[in-house]
């Protein structure tokens, strides 16, 4: 607050014209990101617990604006999905993921990239036929690639999203359940999704080592995806008293700045082939 005189004071806030500006320039923008080669994939590494080799990566989308700079995921996913535009960024997305991953898998013990899938994207009747004729463009089986869609997109449409899952994991993908523990997915839904990870949501690994509820959260979580035949990853992943609470508990992988941060391309190269992490 700035004190202007006598009891009089002015607040600063982005005015309703101000962010509705920034709002319009990035959704006109957004048209040509993808033209204009202002898009680009960064990579996380997501490694073994036993032995820390990075088995796979998830892909996440950066959009460097010319004057804006870059702007983050949580800010253009959501107009890019009221606008419909996800549908040519998710495509663009995938291809580019399948290129990487064609190439990657030549490297001893990485197994895929992760692809983050938008509910509408999986909502669109053709997303089947359209992922895999893009993958048909770059040559990469579906087995290269695993499809990350969160616990709360999934739960609003279940049993069309059931189907839509099924197929998948018929043509080849791996599937996982991205922010889980953060919906209300009831135990009888989620035993009949086609799920092969359950990925803990970093509010209860970012707990788990300070607070003993967290702690039992995920260690409930680890021994459910256990018995119906999944495995675990731990995302956000931060410091060692984290990880030896998710050790202690049988957790499959890990994913956070622990380990990396999400990088370029080509330093997530370096790292893949001098497997130097920790
Ligand atoms: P998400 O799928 O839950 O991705 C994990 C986010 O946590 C990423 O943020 C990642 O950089 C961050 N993260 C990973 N490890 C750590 C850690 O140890 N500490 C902290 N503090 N953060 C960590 P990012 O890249 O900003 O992405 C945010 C969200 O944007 C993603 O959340 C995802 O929902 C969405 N997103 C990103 N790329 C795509 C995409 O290609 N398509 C779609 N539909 N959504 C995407
Ligand atoms: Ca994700
Ligand atoms: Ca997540
Ligand atoms: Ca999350």
């Amino acid at each position: 607050a700035k004190r202007e005189g006598k009891n009089t004071y002015y607040f600063y806030q982005p005015s309703l014209s101000e962010s509705a500006t920034r709002r319009y320039t990035l959704e006109t923008d957004l048209k040509s990101a993808i033209q204009n080669g202002q898009m680009s994939l960064y990579y996380q590494p997501k490694v073994c617990a036993k032995n820390s080799v990075i088995m796979s990566a998830e892909a996440l989308l950066r959009w460097h604006h010319p004057s804006l700079g870059f702007i983050s995921p949580c800010e253009f996913i959501p107009i890019a999905e009221q606008t419909g535009q996800i549908i040519a960024i998710g495509n663009w997305v995938i291809k580019e993921a399948s290129m990487q991953a064609l190439k990657w898998q030549q490297v001893a013990h990485f197994e895929r990239i992760a692809v983050n899938v938008s509910a509408i994207q999986l909502a669109q009747d053709d997303f089947i036929e359209q992922t895999l004729a893009t993958l048909n463009e770059t040559g990469c089986p579906p087995s290269l690639i695993e499809i990350e869609q969160t616990e709360s997109a999934l739960m609003d449409k279940m049993q069309e999203n059931i189907q839509v899952l099924s197929a998948l994991k018929q043509a080849g993908f791996t599937l996982s359940l991205d922010d889980f523990g953060t919906a209300y997915s009831s135990l009888s839904q989620l035993s009949q999704l086609p799920i092969d990870v359950l990925k803990i949501d970093k509010s209860f690994v970012d707990n788990c080592a300070t607070c003993e509820r967290a702690h039992m959260v995920v260690k409930t979580i680890i021994q459910l995806a256990n018995n119906l035949g999944m495995h675990t990853i731990a995302e956000g992943v931060e410091t060692q008293a984290q990880l030896d609470v998710l050790n202690s508990e049988g957790c499959y992988m890990y994913q956070g700045y622990y380990f990396a941060k999400p990088l370029p391309q080509n330093e997530f190269e370096q790292v893949l082939e001098s497997q130097s992490l920790v």
